[in-house]
């Protein structure tokens, strides 16, 4: 008798329609394609506009007959930024607006054919508490992912705590009082280290009511999946362990995806995490450049600068004396007008010591040999692809989980300087010099330690590579 072949299990996953979260998601997304399973990506329509632009999505994903696209409305008007901080408005219209649809995708078959089963397990964000509702409602189990960091979810999932016993939120007076309510962190965390949003003085801020339910919302979910590894928060998981028991630390996704294409099939078209063009001009120059003397320079795909804090930047780099690659998007510096915007004298005249982009390939430039230190907005992404790359760190934190991440890359792992809250030139000066030059021996060393670490767990048998493995075996388990 002629037996059908069995259909991997097909998973869903819903990444935030942002553009760093998306990336991160598309990794993992490649990585369970190269574990054999079938996967429906969804994301916005705006979303899917900026990927078929700049992220190759299509021939990238064409040799994975397993893999497919799909798009879900936002409900905000296409002209809408989406962005700059307004991330409740558009949380809360996907919301209302998403629901009703994604329970529709989940139940009509649209997503499901004869070589595809039904979506049969859902990996969605944190963030989108209504992917829960609706996998609960039928019956289709669901792993969370969260894009932050860990030491920035473990303080959302300790917000309701905070608001309670009014340590937030304050009015952006005194900044170095500790906070007490978070345990793990209650001799270092400081009011300036919590997310900008708790400075607002207002209980009913939009950004931590958010923040609030989504923390209580990750226990609901069967697992937690995070982009870490155990030698870096091995202690502040065993604090998220006590509220979500089941966390998958698979971390650094970037180089842990990097790895299992390299084993598996070096033939794949290259990938990158472009949200704009990517300007490759600065490989060329950092060719040329001495062994570590080039700090990079990048806030990220979302962080803005006022005119007055890019001239900071930009004379603080210059007195140091220390070589710089800077990214400067297109949109980085409020206000309408890159040219008028970003003056002469910064987009012209660098080329002997600096050298400015509007998009880099940030996971290369991190891994080159000229590049000697970074300074970062402290992205959760930019954050971990330094430690792996064992490159020490400059903090200018912008928001959400940037200024607890550059409190730990300062205070606990010690691979860096926070300079948040600052930003002159002579401070900016000191720290290139302090990092680059001074103190680049005790930096260097142990970031070089810490970027071991990161890349040993992801050894056979490391922690990250086990995870990745269980997070397989259970989705196996689980729909058959
Ligand atoms: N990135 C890049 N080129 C750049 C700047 C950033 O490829 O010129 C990538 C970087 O490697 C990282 C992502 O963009 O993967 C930024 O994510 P992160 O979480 O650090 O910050 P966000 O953009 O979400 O603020």
């Amino acid at each position: 008798m002629n037996q059908k072949p069995q259909l991997p299990p097909h998973v869903l996953i819903f990444p935030l329609p942002l553009p760093g979260p998306v990336n991160s998601m598309l990794k993992l997304a490649e990585l369970l394609c190269l574990a054999g399973l079938h996967i429906t990506f969804v994301v916005t329509e705006h979303i899917h506009g900026r990927l078929l632009r700049y992220a190759n999505i299509q021939s990238r994903f064409e040799c994975y007959p397993g893999f497919q696209l799909k798009t879900i409305p936002d409900g905000l008007p296409e002209d809408d930024p989406r962005s700059r901080g307004k991330f409740a408005v558009l949380f809360d219209s996907l919301k209302s607006k998403g629901k009703l649809i994604f329970k529709d995708m989940l139940t009509s078959g649209c997503l499901s054919h004869q070589k595809r089963k039904p979506v049969s397990f859902i990996i969605a964000d944190g963030c989108l508490g209504f992917t829960c509702d609706a996998a609960n409602e039928v019956g289709i189990p669901i792993v969370y992912v969260r894009t932050v960091s860990p030491c920035c979810l473990w303080v959302f999932f300790c917000l309701p705590r905070l608001i309670e016993a009014g340590e937030i939120p304050f009015n952006g007076d005194d900044l170095d009082t500790l906070i007490k309510g978070v345990p793990g962190m209650e001799s270092f965390l400081r009011r300036r280290d919590l997310p900008s949003f708790c400075r607002s003085g207002d209980p009913h801020d939009e950004s931590m009511r958010l923040y609030k339910t989504e923390g209580q919302e990750n226990s609901r979910a069967y697992g937690l999946i995070v982009n870490t590894f155990e030698d870096l928060d091995g202690p502040i998981l065993s604090h998220m362990r006590t509220v979500c028991p089941n966390i998958y630390t698979i971390g650094p996704l970037h180089a842990h995806h990097k790895n299992k294409l390299a084993e598996q099939a070096a033939s794949l078209p290259p990938t990158s995490n472009s949200v704009w063009s990517v300007d490759r001009s600065c490989m060329t120059w950092l060719d040329s450049q001495p062994s570590k003397s080039v700090i990079y320079v990048s806030f990220g795909s979302i962080a803005t600068l006022t005119k007055g804090q890019l001239m900071e930047f930009w004379h603080g780099l210059v007195n140091s004396g220390v070589r710089f690659l800077w990214v400067i998007r297109p949109d980085s510096v409020t206000g309408e007008d890159w040219e008028s915007q970003v003056p002469a004298e910064v987009r012209e005249d660098t080329r002997q010591r600096g050298y400015i982009v509007g998009w880099a390939p940030q996971e290369e430039v991190l891994a080159h040999f000229a590049v000697g230190g970074f300074l970062t907005h402290n992205g959760w992404n930019s954050t971990i692809e330094s430690i792996h790359a064992g490159v020490p760190m400059i903090c200018w934190p912008y928001f959400l989980d940037q200024q607890v991440n550059s409190r730990f890359v300062s205070e606990v792992w010690k691979v860096g300087l926070d300079m948040k809250d600052t930003c002159d030139r002579a401070t900016i000066e000191k720290m290139v010099r302090d990092l680059m030059v001074v103190r680049n021996e005790e930096f260097s060393g142990r970031a070089e330690e810490m970027a071991q670490l990161a890349r040993t767990c992801l050894n056979e048998g490391g922690s990250s590579y086990c995870n990745l493995e269980r997070l397989v075996r259970d989705i196996e388990s689980m729909t058959q």
